[in-house]
Parts: structure tokens; sequence; C-alpha cells
């Protein structure tokens, strides 16, 4: 079949994972409406859904029983990238969603040669010069899946709750960039913290967010996410918040987001 879209020449797409070991901080959230933004501004997204949940596949409207070529068989080597990639019903974005297998994948891969790599060597898939960014959902966890991704990102945007512990998870999650970044992939550079579910009533909101910034500067992306009901709303419709009500603060606060992972691109990257 030939390509819906010509590949532009040498393109090479800059490839972020979305991660924290934390559950419900807001790395889906982030995968699918950061992902959605910059697809909004005319780029070629791909979403890989790296976590057995799956929830970044059905908060796309993908639904489980639709997922014959998924994650799981590419990460294990039984299917190309290209294989696995599906539209999804935001235009320029597309998605290789995942299954429960994905579970099993950690086990079968114990005595796998390379097996931290195996998304990377997926990665070498020409059909990624279709694509601008590559977004890649973690799962909750510090798991071999995350260590793939982490492998095979060049960056790692990490979402944090504003909340008492966010710190503490933060330190180690930065350690374990740092055992990526000396064992698999010396580039992989910290794309950037974003808060998230940022309560402007809350007190303690307000102290996390000074503690995060004072601790890590301009890493931390001048965007928040505000806590809004309509982004936790969307999944439920399939959809991303910026399809479901462009016009709330959510939506508006994720193209935000987008703005600033643009520019901080656009910088050359220091030596
Ligand atoms: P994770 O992928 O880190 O486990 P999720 O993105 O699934 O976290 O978010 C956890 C829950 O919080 C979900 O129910 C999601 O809809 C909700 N949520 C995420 N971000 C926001 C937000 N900005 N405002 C309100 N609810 C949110
Ligand atoms: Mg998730």
């Amino acid at each position: 079949m030939l390509p819906t879209k010509t590949p532009k020449a040498n393109r090479q797409p800059e490839i972020i994972a979305i991660a924290n070991q934390k559950g419900g901080v807001g790395k889906t959230t982030t995968t699918i409406n950061l992902a959605t933004a910059l697809a909004a501004t005319k780029k070629d997204v791909l979403i890989i859904d790296m976590d057995p949940q799956g929830n970044a596949s059905t908060g796309l409207g993908r639904e489980r029983n639709d997922r014959a070529k998924s994650s799981y068989e590419v990460i294990m080597g039984e299917v190309s990238l290209a294989e696995a990639i599906v539209d999804t019903i935001v235009p320029g974005l597309k998605l290789v969603p995942s299954t429960i297998d994905l579970t099993g994948a950690e086990l079968e891969l114990v005595d796998a040669e390379q097996r931290t790599f195996r998304l990377r060597r997926a990665f070498r898939d020409p059909v990624l010069e279709n694509s601008d960014y590559v977004i890649i959902d973690c799962p909750p966890s510090l798991n071999l899946l995350t260590l793939n991704t982490l492998a095979a990102a060049h960056s790692v945007i990490v979402p944090l709750q504003c909340e008492f512990f966010a710190l503490e998870g933060l330190s180690l999650l930065l350690q374990t960039i740092e055992t990526v970044k000396a064992n698999f992939n010396p580039s992989l550079e910290i794309g950037g913290i974003v808060l998230t579910m940022f309560d402007g009533r809350n007190n303690l909101s307000e102290q996390v967010a000074l503690d995060v910034r004072s601790y890590l500067g301009d890493k931390v992306f001048k965007t928040v996410i505000p806590r809004n009901v309509r982004v936790s709303e969307a999944p439920s419709h399939g959809k991303p918040v910026l399809l479901y009500d462009l016009h709330c603060a959510g939506s508006q606060a994720y193209l935000g987001l987008a703005a600033e992972v643009l520019r901080r691109q656009k910088k050359p990257k220091a030596a």
C-alpha cells in the first residue's frame, strides 16, 4: 500500500517519553492532549501506548476489541512499527494501541538479548519519517517497559501532581533517568516537568509548585495544567479534551504546553 503522505526527506521525529512511576498524576492525559495540541499546529504526531491499561488508546476512542496489532507485538518483534499504527479521530495524530498482553512482555523478555532496546530497535522503521513527534505513554512503574521507553526517547516530560509527596517521587525518577543515561541512552534529556491538576484555591498546590520551581528552575514548564472537570470527562467520550471542549481551561493549558514544547525544541541543544 502506498503511504498516505510523502515522507519529508530525512525527517527525524522528536521522541518524547511521558513518565512518572506514580499512577494518577496525568501521564495519559498529558500524552493525549499534548499530542492533540501538537497535531493542531499541523505537526504529524504518533502516540505509542506503552501502558498495559491502554488508557491512551481508550481515551482516543480505540475500542479494546479493535486493537489487533499493538505495542505488545511491536516490542516482542512480531510485527513492525508500521504494521501496528492506526489512525485516530484527530487529523494528523496516529496511534500504536496497547492491550493487557503487554503485562506479559516483561516476563517473556526476561532472558531476551538486548531486552531494554526492543522499542529502540522497532523505531528503526522508516515509517517514523512520517512523524514530527512521537509521544510515548509510560506505565506507572519503573519497569522494563518504562526502561525500553527511556532507552528509545530523546527526552522525558514528567507530569507532576501538586501534592505532598510529589518531590520525593520526583527524585527517584530523576535518579532512574541518570541511570538510563549512564547505561543505555547518554543523550536522554529532561524535556521538562509539567505541573498537573493544579488547584489555585489550595495552598498546598501553590507551595508544591514553588518548591518544584526552586528545585528544578527552568526545567519546569511555565504552563500549569489546572484541575478541570472537562479534562476528566473527555476520555469517557473517547476524545481528547481539545475536541470535547476547546475553550475550557484544560484545553487552553494543553495548547500552551504544546507551544512551549515547540519553542524549546527550536532552541539549539546545549553542547
Ligand atoms: P496517569 O496516566 O498518570 O495514571 P491520568 O492521566 O490517567 O494519570 O489521570 C488520572 C485521573 O485524573 C484520570 O481520571 C484523569 O481524567 C484525571 N485528570 C488528569 N488530569 C486532570 C485535570 N487537569 N483535571 C481534572 N482531572 C484530571
Ligand atoms: Mg496512564
